[in-house]
């Protein structure tokens, strides 16, 4: 028997474990997902959107118990009060357009024919849940999945044990049915011998480029659509003509927050050769002011990494930089509770250039690097210069400007003025290694359905 284990980063002892559910356990899990998805699917649109929103009601009320679990699961200040601000605004936002996202698309209502398209779920969908945002991340896939009438099995990630388990809880106590939204704990073994053996209708992944290349590999030939959601570097870029306090706020929470572990957090920033060094010196003060420390601290504003392994790693890189030429500026005296393991001081780098690792690959922690560029086009190059593409966020005063820039660069979202917000009304979607499909707005009630064609001639005459 496999122990699923959550390591604390808090004080790295062992918080919670829970035993892997065996293959043939597993698959009993699947067939009562699948046998009350029918029923389910046949409930009024409006009763199961009012169930979910139930569900995420009941989570709310648990929030006593959410905010510190997940301090201990995953490192995140209590002082941030959890996800509750983003997990509510999807849920509701996610409700508010359900009927018009799968109402069908009329083509042709006459005496002669009637002609439309209709959207079908897809059955069972299977959710892989990453620990860096764990409920945000796994709600973006559940509450749309279940809406549109599929039957939902979460997994979630081994650091954030507790969360698929208490999401259930609470969405069973609403009145969702047992069935129709189930967790389970898996290994990747038994995850992938599941997806080979096409228990699952829609699998989404969010997690890094290879864990999805895995979960890719496991559903090859098998023919089931996923959704992948994986790793970026996303780039900040400050025009001549850009709000640099504005900037520098924005820029270096979106680069530090949640100890810089967010999909779309800031990881590299090209600055105007005009602005760069005032940018330089504002982001390094703002940084500074963090209270590193026990994230159940309410004065703490920066926890540990969720795992001493993602700060070491994170370590390497920063460490590979400055041997390469990087200049660290952050004062590591600011930062005594940095304890060579789990709690990492921020770090702003400066004098690096793409030959470092730590300007191309996934960072995953809350230190930055930032360049100098002299105008768009070189600009423009560097945040191209990479292998994902989910956001890019562009300062300047000028729409039009960034819209043109927009067009040219390789991202699934082009922020201006803003940064590291997933918008519900949007797609969040991203391109290259970041992976594929498509998650919120229509189109993620799109990718959780599939059409129908109905093609009815009335008069034969
Ligand atoms: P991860 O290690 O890939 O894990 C993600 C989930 O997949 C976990 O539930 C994990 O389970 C499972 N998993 C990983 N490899 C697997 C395999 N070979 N077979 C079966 N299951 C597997 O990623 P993470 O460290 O949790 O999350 C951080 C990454 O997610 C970053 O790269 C970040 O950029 C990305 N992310 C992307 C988005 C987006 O919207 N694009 C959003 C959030 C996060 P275990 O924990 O049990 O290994």
């Amino acid at each position: 028997m496999t122990m699923i284990k959550c390591i604390s980063p808090v004080d790295g002892s062992v918080y919670a474990e829970r035993q892997a559910l065996p293959l043939e356990a597993a698959k009993g899990v699947v067939a009562r997902a699948r046998q009350a998805q029918k029923g389910w699917a046949k409930r009024p649109l409006e009763e199961r959107v009012q169930l979910v929103l139930k569900g995420v009601a009941r989570l709310n009320e648990m929030v006593d118990e959410v905010v510190p679990e997940l301090a201990w699961q995953m490192g995140r200040p209590v002082r941030y009060g959890g996800e509750f601000k983003g997990f509510n605004e999807r849920s509701n936002y996610v409700a508010a357009i359900a009927a018009d996202s799968l109402k069908p698309i009329v083509i042709e209502e006459s005496d002669r024919f009637e002609r439309r398209i209709e959207r079908e779920p897809h059955g069972v969908v299977f959710v892989i849940a990453p620990w860096n945002y764990p409920y945000m991340t796994a709600i973006n896939t559940v509450a749309p999945a279940l809406m549109a009438g599929n039957t939902v099995i979460i997994k979630h990630a081994s650091q954030t044990i507790l969360v698929g388990e208490r999401m259930v809880r609470a969405f069973v106590e609403a009145g969702v049915p047992e069935e129709v939204f189930q967790n389970v704990f898996l290994d990747h073994e038994t995850t992938a011998a599941l997806i080979a053996a096409k228990s699952f209708d829609f699998v989404n992944f969010t997690g890094s480029v290879e864990g999805g290349r895995s979960i890719e590999r496991a559903a090859a030939g098998t023919f089931t659509p996923l959704g992948l959601e994986l790793g970026g570097k996303d780039p900040g870029y400050v025009m001549e003509d850009a709000d640099l306090d504005a900037a520098v706020d924005t820029l270096m929470d979106g680069a530090t927050y949640n100890s810089g572990q967010c999909c779309c957090g800031i990881e590299r920033i090209y600055v105007h050769e005009s602005l760069y060094d005032a940018f330089v010196e504002k982001s390094v003060a703002w940084v500074s002011n963090y209270r590193l420390g026990n994230p159940l601290d309410p004065e703490t504003t920066l926890g540990p990494m969720a795992s001493r392994r993602f700060a070491a790693s994170v370590r390497e890189q920063i460490a590979d930089a400055v041997a390469r030429g990087a200049k660290a500026l952050v004062d590591p005296k600011l930062f005594p509770q940095d304890d060579g393991g789990a709690y990492l001081a921020p770090q702003v780098l400066v004098d690096v250039d793409h030959s470092m690792a730590f300007m191309r690959e996934e960072t995953f922690g809350p230190a930055v690097g930032i360049m100098k560029v002299k105008d768009d086009t070189q600009a423009l190059a560097l945040m191209n210069d990479c292998q994902y593409g989910l956001t890019v966020s562009l300062w300047t005063k000028d729409a039009e400007r960034a819209a043109r820039l927009g067009r040219d660069l390789e991202t699934g979202t082009v922020f201006m003025n803003r940064a590291d917000y997933l918008d519900p009304a949007l797609c969040w979607t991203g391109v290259k290694e970041t992976g594929r499909g498509g998650s919120l707005s229509v189109i993620g009630f799109h990718n959780l359905t599939r059409p129908k064609s109905y093609h009815l001639r009335k008069a034969l005459a």
